[in-house]
């Protein structure tokens, strides 16, 4: 169970077929939302949780890999 840091979902609202991102650390409960085609696919491709994992505050005391 350690090294899981909540998750990514994307999901679409009806109305628009507009994208969303949610990312969500169980660790430190950092939420950000993206909203948008295009925000979202640059969201997606900058790897958020990894980039999350290492500035997590709730990590740094616990930093095996
Ligand atoms: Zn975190």
């Amino acid at each position: 169970m350690t090294g899981w840091l909540g998750g990514l979902q994307i999901r679409r609202t009806e109305r628009g077929q507009v994208p969303v991102a949610d990312l969500l650390c169980v660790a430190c409960w950092h939420h950000r939302r993206v909203t948008g085609r295009t925000l979202v696919a640059d969201f997606l491709a900058s790897d958020p949780i990894t980039q999350h994992r290492a500035q997590c505050p709730a990590q740094q005391k616990d930093t095996t890999r």
